[in-house]
């Protein structure tokens, strides 16, 4: 590594701000610029740290005199800006890479494309439970680069988004977990799937032989990737399907985490997180505590009393004996698969927002078993009312949260469920998936 005296930042949020932290605490100087307007959360740091920033503004000599250049992982790798900067040779990179050139600190790091934040949460809250101080943060909540500069931990547990992946070059997590792999984000991989393949197993591109590698075993973009390329690591597979020497599958509704003669088991029932893809979740979950040595007794506590994470199959209230159901964060289609699958009674189902090129077909035998109603609640619903109008009578459509709720409350009896799983971004009506969330929450309430 190279000796960085200046670095220039794009984007002020939480990783721009982040990094801007770290870089002036290693005595780099730091010029930040965001095209946008920056939080005043943010800038209040900004001007508390000394640190130079500019916004809504790019001041290209400024940006153009740095060695490195970091770029939040919301700007892709097309913007005109960032062509120029490789063009001169100037080096571009992630917050993530930044922050790990500063740390000796052991990775836990979770991609996929769904179940990232509620792995993610499910370690950290069983390391906690065991006394392991490790910081949590990366694409949820706090930055990696600001826990560098400002905490003291034994564990780093991330979330990582392929975007933040694609900004790497050393970073490496000893231990890695991919939980799964559909088709999403695909605007920013050329409309590739196999580009948005590669960039999720960047995860492991730095991985040594003392690494490991947690991964679903039953998706076979994972296993058809794998069977091609080479993987240093230890490979530690779950499923839900096939067992393994070292791994972690079911056995007679048990999960079952083997490793190296160590065997650990939990009935599924006792888990506080329900439904098929939540099982995964905890296996992956689980095996990470086995290498981490944590008391058996300790995993299968905390996998028990793990409270979950908001907007995600979070239960809101019963009403009438009525359960509502708070999924908002299914912003695609795969998502709101597992939420229905899920569902063990008859369901009044919400969906609809923005459309990120979604196929329905997979949901067509759930939608058929388990729901009795549709509210559609988007600006346009035409596909939506297309895939499903013809097995499901009841069709409405609404694009306000307050009305649909009220409507699903008139349409539900005693027994049934009330979900929202949307399985669409949420833009045309909402600021973002938790202000989608947060406004059917205080609609449930109201009832
Ligand atoms: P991410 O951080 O990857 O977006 P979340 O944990 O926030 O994932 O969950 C996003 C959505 O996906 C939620 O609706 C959740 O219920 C669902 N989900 C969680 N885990 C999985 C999984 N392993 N497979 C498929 N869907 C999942």
């Amino acid at each position: 590594m190279v000796e960085i005296k200046k670095i220039a930042i794009l984007g002020g949020g939480e990783s721009g701000v982040g990094t801007a932290l770290l870089a002036k605490k290693q005595g780099i100087m730091v010029f930040l610029s965001d095209k946008g307007r920056i939080k005043d959360k943010y800038r209040e740091v900004l001007e508390h740290n000394e640190i130079e920033w500019e916004d809504q503004q790019h001041t290209e000599s400024k940006i153009f005199d740095a060695q490195v250049v970091m770029k939040s992982p919301g700007i892709p790798d097309t913007a005109p800006l960032i062509q120029q900067l490789c063009k001169q040779g100037i080096q571009v990179l992630s917050e993530i890479e930044f922050a790990s050139w500063f740390s000796q600190v052991p990775v836990i790091g979770i991609t996929g494309s769904n179940g990232k934040t509620t792995v993610t949460n499910l370690v950290q809250h069983v390391l906690k439970e065991a006394g392991i101080n490790s910081g949590m943060g990366g694409n949820v909540g706090n930055s990696y680069a600001k826990m560098v500069a400002e905490e003291e931990h034994d564990w780093f547990v991330l979330e990582l988004s392929s975007f933040q992946l694609d900004g790497i070059e050393n970073f490496n997590s000893h231990i890695a977990i991919l939980t799964n792999i559909t088709p999403d984000h695909l605007d920013r991989y050329d409309y590739k799937l196999e580009n948005y393949i590669e960039s999720k197993f960047r995860i492991v591109k730095n991985q040594t032989a003392s690494d490991y590698f947690i991964y679903d075993a039953d998706d076979q973009n994972i296993t058809e990737w794998l069977a091609k390329n080479p993987v240093k690591s230890q490979l530690l597979p779950f499923s839900l399907e096939k067992t393994f020497e070292n791994g972690a599958y079911l056995e007679n509704e048990n999960i079952v985490i083997k490793f190296n003669n160590t065997r650990f088991t939990m009935p599924t029932s006792d888990l506080a997180l329900q439904g098929k893809h939540n099982t995964k979740n905890a296996m992956a979950a689980a095996t990470v505590s086995q290498l981490l040595k944590i008391r058996k007794q300790t995993i299968r506590e905390s996998m028990a009393n793990f409270q979950g994470v908001e907007h995600r199959l979070e239960k809101v209230l019963k009403i009438n004996n009525v359960l509502y159901i708070n999924d908002s964060k299914a912003t695609n289609v795969n998502a709101t698969f597992y939420a229905l699958e899920s569902m063990e009674s008859e369901t009044v189902w919400i969906v609809g927002g923005v459309d990120k090129g979604n196929v329905y077909d997979d949901l067509l035998p759930l939608v058929n078993e388990k729901v009795k109603a549709i509210i559609c609640l988007g600006v346009d619903n035409a596909k939506i009312v297309n895939a499903f109008g013809k097995i499901v009578e009841n069709v409405v459509e609404t694009n306000s949260m307050e009305e649909a709720v009220k409507i699903a409350y008139r349409l539900a009896d005693k027994g049934d469920n009330v979900l929202l799983s949307p399985a669409c971004a949420s833009f045309d009506l909402f600021d973002n998936y938790e202000d989608r969330g947060r406004q059917f929450k205080d609609a449930v309430r109201k009832l």
